[in-house]
């Protein structure tokens, strides 16, 4: 079994992997790991192929793994034979040779993912293709809002929006999918040139609006997103003026956010762009929760995806 992407997964499934992943906080919601999933990577080794930069993904399948007993080997672009022109499918072939049980993969390429289900048999773990998807943030960042809200099963009747550059952003379509396969009304919002354009907007089980003060107005939860200025190939955005027109700061939060409303960001955060200090570190945030969330989630699709 392959975990590529929310797209095309159940909404009972997208359930079934929050509520395990709930097996891996304890009571005060930090990680932990019931005594008898200590064992269930033992004598397993996961690859993890990280072909883009990243602290959080990686670190925290890296614990996952550990915590299930599971042993770890990374890969980078830099110092391995990806340097020497080898392609990624056939660095992945040959870990798989080596006994390699399981890969999480992070690429610039979207369709690596489903070029390695094609050609290996061991399970695959999309950890973010380019601007495709990133399943395992959708999925922790939908047990956040389930956790924040004291949702048990679904996230009917929340309003979140998904704000900023939507159409660069991985986080954004696995968000979106897993938000409103759980029965959130989903809002992107950003300027215009980050939002898909109109004949893309049925890949996207959501409504679009140009309107940071309508959408903030609206929202339960507004997950923020980075500007990807990596995937802009030239056509910059200027964080100053970004961060006057579209950034949150404590003026917008008084005068737009309701006193529930609550903030995620996928992080890296740009403090000063996106989201200024005052706000990345109030009680509205939610990153750090997120980031605790990932780790059990991974743990419950470690041991879905590869353990089982
Ligand atoms: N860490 C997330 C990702 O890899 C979001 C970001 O980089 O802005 O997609």
């Amino acid at each position: 079994m392959h975990l590529i992407g929310l797209r095309d997964m159940a909404a009972a499934d997208i359930r079934a992997i929050l509520d395990d992943a709930e097996r891996f906080l304890d009571d005060r919601g930090e990680v932990t790991t019931p005594p008898d999933e200590k064992q269930r990577l033992q004598g397993k080794t996961l690859a993890l192929l990280f072909m883009e930069p990243s602290t959080r993904t990686r670190v925290s399948f890296e614990i996952a793994a550990r915590r299930l007993g599971g042993s770890t080997v990374t890969v980078g672009a830099e110092g391995s034979s990806l340097v020497k022109g080898e392609s990624a499918a056939d660095t992945c072939r040959t870990l798989a040779a080596m006994g390699v049980d399981g890969f999480v993969v992070r690429h610039h390429d979207r369709q690596l993912p489903h070029v390695l289900v094609d050609r290996l048999d061991t399970p695959i773990i999309n950890a973010g293709n380019g601007s495709g998807e990133h399943p395992t943030q959708g999925l922790l960042d939908a047990l956040t809002l389930r956790r924040n809200f004291g949702l048990k099963g679904d996230l009917s009747g929340l309003k979140v929006a998904i704000m900023g550059d939507i159409v660069h952003s991985r986080v954004a379509r696995s968000d979106a999918h897993a938000f409103a396969a759980l029965g959130a009304e989903v809002r992107l919002v950003g300027p215009r040139r980050l939002l898909p354009s109109e004949d893309r907007l049925e890949d996207w089980p959501a409504t679009v609006s140009n309107s940071r003060k309508e959408a903030l107005k609206w929202a339960d939860a507004v997950v923020v997103l980075r500007i990807q200025q990596e995937r802009m190939h030239g056509q910059l955005v200027d964080p100053h003026q970004y961060a006057l027109d579209w950034g949150i700061d404590t003026t917008v939060v008084d005068r737009y956010l309701k006193p529930e409303t609550v903030i995620l960001h996928p992080g890296p955060v740009i403090r000063g762009v996106e989201l200024s200090d005052p706000v990345v570190d109030s009680d509205r945030s939610l990153i750090l929760k997120q980031v605790t969330h990932g780790v059990a989630v991974r743990q419950a699709v470690l041991c879905r995806y590869v353990g089982s």
